[in-house]
This record gives C-alpha cells, sequence and structure tokens, in this order.
C-alpha cells in the first residue's frame, strides 16, 4: 500500500535525530539489568510521572496484560469502558494471562463515571465475582481521542482507594491528553498504582512502552515480563529511541491535534459524510452516507492515495502523527473533495 497513510498513529518512522540516538546507545543485557539506557529510560520516564519505578516493554499490550496480571487474580474482574483497548484489542489476553473477567460499562467517548464505577462494583457475595480493579484509558482510542482531565480521574480514584481496588491507567497517548489539559505528569501520576505509555504511538519511537508504579509493583511486573518472554537484552537501542521521542516529540502533539482538527472540519462539509464525531486530539471519527460503507469507502480513497482504516460498518477513523504534514492534509482533503464529487454524481 503506498499514500498517505492516515491508518494509525503508530506509523511513525523514527527521524534522524532519533536514529543518531539510537546509533549512539550505550546498551547492556537487560535481563541481567546491565542495559544503561533501558534503565535511564525506566527512571526518567518514573520521574516524569512521579512514580517510584519503570519497566520497558515491547508493546503497550505487554504493559497492559502485566497490570492486569500483577493487580488482580482468578474470580476477580476488572471494571472498565466496553471500547477499552484492554478489552477490544487484547486478544482477550485479560482471560488467557490472569484468568479475570470484565464488567463493561457504557458511555460517551469512551469515558466512564465515578458514578458508573461505583454502581459497577460488586458487593461481596460468594456468587459474584470480586471487583479487583478499575481500568481508565488516556485518551480513548476507540472513543475516537477524547481525554479525561483530572478533575474527571481524581474521584474515581479516591472512590477506588476507599474500596481496595486498583486504579491502571492505560495511557497509551498520555501525553496527547496532556498537551490539551495543560495537566502535568506529576499530578496523573498521583492518582493512579500503575500507568502504560506508549512511545510508538505518536511520541515516534518504533517500538516500546513503559510501565510505571511502585516499586513492589515493578518488581512483580518485571518477573512476569519474563514469563510472557518479554525479556530482552541489547534493546537499550530502542529505549534511546523512547528517551528521544521523550525529549523532543512531545509539545508537537498539539501540531497533529490542530491538523486533525482541519480533517474534521473539511469531511464536515462533505456531502458523502452522515457525521464527524467530536475532534478532541489526534483522531478523526467519522460515518458515511449511502451508497458507501466503510470497505467501499476505503477502497475508492486507496486508488486515490490515501489509505485508512475501518472502524464499523460504516465508520472510519483518520490518525494524525509525526510524519504527516500540512501539505499531506491538504492533498487528503483534496482527494476527499474528489471523493465527494464522485459521490454526487453517483447519487
Ligand atoms: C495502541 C494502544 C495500546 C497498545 O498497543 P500495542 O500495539 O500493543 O503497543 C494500548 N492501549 C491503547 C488505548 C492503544 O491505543
Amino acid at each position: 500500500m503506498s499514500g498517505i497513510n492516515l491508518i494509525s498513529d503508530t506509523a511513525t518512522l523514527p527521524t534522524k535525530g532519533m536514529l543518531e540516538a539510537m546509533f549512539n546507545a550505550k546498551v547492556g543485557d537487560d535481563v541481567f539489568s546491565q542495559d544503561p539506557t533501558i534503565n535511564r529510560l525506566q527512571d526518567f520516564s518514573a520521574e516524569m510521572f512521579g512514580m517510584e519505578a519503570g519497566l520497558f516493554c515491547p508493546s503497550g499490550t505487554m504493559t497492559n496484560q502485566i497490570a492486569l496480571a500483577v493487580h488482580t487474580g482468578r474470580l476477580q474482574e476488572v471494571i472498565c469502558h466496553e471500547y477499552s483497548h484492554i478489552y477490544q484489542y487484547e486478544t482477550g489476553g485479560f482471560a488467557y494471562n490472569s484468568g479475570i473477567g470484565v464488567k463493561l460499562l457504557q458511555g460517551a467517548k469512551g469515558k466512564i463515571t465515578v458514578d458508573q464505577v461505583a454502581a459497577a462494583i460488586n458487593p461481596d457475595y460468594d456468587w459474584l465475582a470480586e471487583s479487583s480493579l478499575v481500568s481508565l484509558e488516556n485518551t480513548t482510542n476507540k472513543g475516537g481521542g477524547a481525554y479525561y482531565t483530572l478533575e474527571e480521574i481524581r474521584p474515581i480514584g479516591k472512590l477506588c482507594k476507599e474500596k481496595g481496588l486498583g486504579f491502571h491507567l492505560d495511557g497509551a497517548r498520555i501525553f496527547n491528553a496532556l498537551v490539551e489539559t495543560g495537566e502535568s505528569p506529576q499530578d496523573v501520576g498521583k492518582e493512579f498504582d500503575s500507568i502504560s505509555v506508549c512511545l510508538s504511538k505518536g511520541l515516534g519511537a518504533p517500538v516500546g512502552s513503559v510501565l510505571l508504579g511502585s516499586k513492589d509493583f515493578i518488581k512483580k511486573a518485571r518477573r512476569l515480563r519474563k514469563a510472557m518472554g518479554g525479556g530482552m537484552r541489547q534493546a537499550g537501542y530502542l529505549a534511546a529511541a523512547c528517551i528521544y521521542a521523550l525529549e523532543n516529540h512531545i509539545d508537537r502533539l498539539k501540531e497533529d491535534h490542530a491538523r486533525a482538527k482541519n480533517l474534521g472540519k473539511a469531511l464536515q462539509e462533505l456531502d458523502f459524510v452522515e457525521g464527524v464525531h467530536d475532534v478532541d486530539t489526534n483522531i478523526v471519527i467519522f460515518d458515511v452516507k449511502e451508497p458507501y460503507d466503510a470497505a467501499r469507502f476505503l477502497d475508492t480513497a486507496n486508488k486515490m492515495g490515501l489509505i485508512a482504516s475501518p472502524f464499523g460498518p460504516r465508520t472510519i477513523r483518520f490518525c494524525t502523527y509525526l510524519g504527516i504534514n500540512d501539505e499531506m492534509i491538504e492533498d487528503s482533503i483534496n482527494i476527499l473533495k474528489e471523493i465527494n464529487q464522485n459521490f454526487l454524481s453517483l447519487t
């Protein structure tokens, strides 16, 4: 496939500066904790969020799955939105790795409220699964890039403490949220028992996520990472890219958001578009009208040089990221306008 790739912000390619940082990395065997660059990434990212310790993993799926496994056990369940990545897109790993169930909540744009969580915590009966963890996603992926503010997060954290539940953040795109709210990672870190952060999304590293938590939590997580086959050796070359991403690519996420908003605005004016969801960060979700459905629209767009992914029978997702510049957005809008002309002649 070639063309303008709006499929996902995982399509980022390392920049020249990032490749240089990787080339110059000092490395060692991380299974023996002897990779200085991985150690630096773990310390640096933990410090950023005011957490005690960090663990470098090959993917955000692994950081989330390890977090679930440390926080929970069999006959327990995690409370989360039905759109959650941990439920939708991790191959049912919650059941496979941890033997737990999920209590799924609904809510606009992939977000849940403290009242919903309070109502979802099971009372202590033998015949009910034990509620042991609440997991939030910020920003929401399937929810269209919406973000939580600390004001929304704090009461949920307080409730978890009162009820003795763990509180996990799937922060795959936490920095997309923070550049919008202006809140600090330290203040977010205070609220959660564990945080997963992806460096391989909009931040632009080729591979890698970090899991953050207390020293005791990370010690257990480290053992699980090995059991899952995630103990890597001289992976400091990858950690160097992640450090570079954290040092250089956070503020620029705002540019991705502005570009996504431009795309959303342009889509709103096109006849074949049924509706565009709110564009809060770098994700644009929209529905197409008959005779288009997602497959037919994507096929048409693909032939014209625009690649995206289906998000439902009539729903499409566009993602902006490092590597998608203003010119590509303009070209995309021109392609969409052309598709609109075709649509008008079809109908
Ligand atoms: C991408 C993503 C992850 C992790 O995905 P990997 O591809 O395994 O790194 C986790 N949560 C959310 C919300 C995501 O978008």
